[in-house]
């Protein structure tokens, strides 16, 4: 965290506080961010130019390397996220490629989970294909096998935790360990936890990575991504960002900043109720396993304790019985809950993995990625509990050898 959040007594401010009033002190000025729509900055003199030409992403002088609005949106996200700096780009997908394209060379290996996020198993692919990198896949499930992917020439293991749909998660000391181990980094796509819900850089990881569409945005209305990490890492992704252009314009990055002053109680309501409801599922006779890190059946739920913060995240996914028919009925009958894919929203959403994010696997596939066909995928968002309680016990009660009287 940087100096000005402790100042005054010494004390280490909460996550509510400094979502609140940022890296920034709290003297005079305007209390909301001022979005600054200009494309240039100008100087008094060359020298002047020249250090912030010189000065990496703190001397941006030009909008496409960085400007003042993004700076003030990046310096709340990094206080968040405990990192020495972050950079924020125009979606997740573009910081997991900054990051990918920063630390890899031709020629070079990546060890990555099977149960990645879809696009980026398309970057590994598109990687391979076309700029001369490898990759091998491990199971998130059997880490005692996730060394023999390694070669010499591995330079990254990407992890996220938890994974999507089945939410496996990922010791992450131990993953820090095996990569430093074998002269690797540790990325970690940490979306599903937030950057309030799990601290990565702090267990080890050497950059963290967010799609800002989901918590962070927060309200199902912007698409970005963010990078954080130590100052010289981030200075190698930031290069990548100023060549690619994947930057957030200024309204977009106030969006962002704004979002992110209620990301802690947002977090901490959707996680406590996503626990709830997966309590309540696992109690459902129409529910044949409930996937969700907070209850004490899951395999990581020891990990998942130790290494997550203000609960166990936002996404849940419960195996309806009667496969993929009886969960297509059940998706179908919830009102309140749109039928959706994303995540971290405010609106609870629900999704069918085996026909959106893991369609392109087949039935053999996902047998072997452990995602029933039955599975719906419920990202919580900020409505009451009971509400979304009743329109699950309908919808469940649709399939009519389950119908059971609401609890
Ligand atoms: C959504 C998502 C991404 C991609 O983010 P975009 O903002 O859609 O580009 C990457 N990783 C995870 C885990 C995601 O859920």
């Amino acid at each position: 965290m940087s100096a000005s959040s402790r100042k005054g007594s010494g004390r280490t401010p909460g996550p509510r506080t400094r979502a609140v009033h940022g890296g920034g002190s709290s003297s005079r000025g305007p209390v909301s961010t001022p979005i600054v729509h200009s494309v240039t900055f100008s100087f008094p003199d060359l020298d002047a130019l020249m250090v912030a030409q010189n000065a990496g992403p703190e001397g941006a002088f030009y909008q496409r390397y960085g400007h003042p609005t993004l700076a003030a949106a990046e310096a709340r996200l990094a206080e968040l996220e405990d990192a020495e700096a972050g950079l924020l780009f125009s979606s997740g997908m573009a910081a997991i490629s900054a990051v990918f394209l920063a630390l890899l060379k031709s020629g070079d290996h990546v060890v990555a989970l099977h149960q990645s996020y879809g696009g980026t198993h398309a970057l590994l692919q598109w990687g391979a294909e076309r700029f001369g990198w490898s990759f091998d896949l491990v199971d998130a499930r059997d880490p005692a096998a996730w060394e023999r992917a390694f070669k010499p020439s591995t330079r990254i293991f990407h992890v996220e935790s938890p994974t999507n749909p089945t939410l496996t998660i990922v010791d992450l000391e131990r993953a820090a360990r095996l990569a430093h181990a074998r002269d690797a980094a540790l990325t970690c796509d940490s979306t599903f936890a937030s950057p309030v819900g799990q601290h990565p850089l702090a267990l080890g990881a050497d950059v963290v990575m967010h799609s800002a569409t989901k918590s962070i945005g927060g309200h199902g209305d912007l698409l970005a991504g963010a990078v954080l990490g130590p100052r010289a890492r981030i200075g190698a992704v930031w290069k990548v960002r100023k060549v690619f252009g994947a930057v957030p314009d200024p309204a977009l990055a106030w969006q962002i900043e704004r979002s992110l002053k209620t990301l802690p109680l947002r977090v901490a309501a959707t996680n406590a109720t996503a626990l709830e409801l997966a309590t309540r599922l696992t109690a459902h006779p129409g529910v044949a396993q409930v996937f969700y890190p907070g209850l004490a059946s899951h395999p990581g739920h020891d990990v998942a304790r130790r290494q997550m913060s203000l609960g166990f995240g936002p996404v849940l996914a419960f195996d309806v019985r009667g496969g993929t028919e009886a969960a297509t009925r059940v998706i179908e009958g919830l009102e309140l809950i749109a039928h959706a894919p994303s995540l971290g929203s405010v609106d609870s959403l629900a999704s069918l993995p085996a026909y959106t994010s893991h369609l392109q696997l087949g039935e053999e596939g996902r047998r072997r990625a452990g995602i029933p066909d039955g599975l719906i995928r419920l990202s919580v968002g900020l409505e009451e509990a009971d509400d979304l309680w009743a329109d699950l016990a309908e919808a469940l009660a649709r399939v009519p050898a389950h119908a059971t009287p609401q609890r």
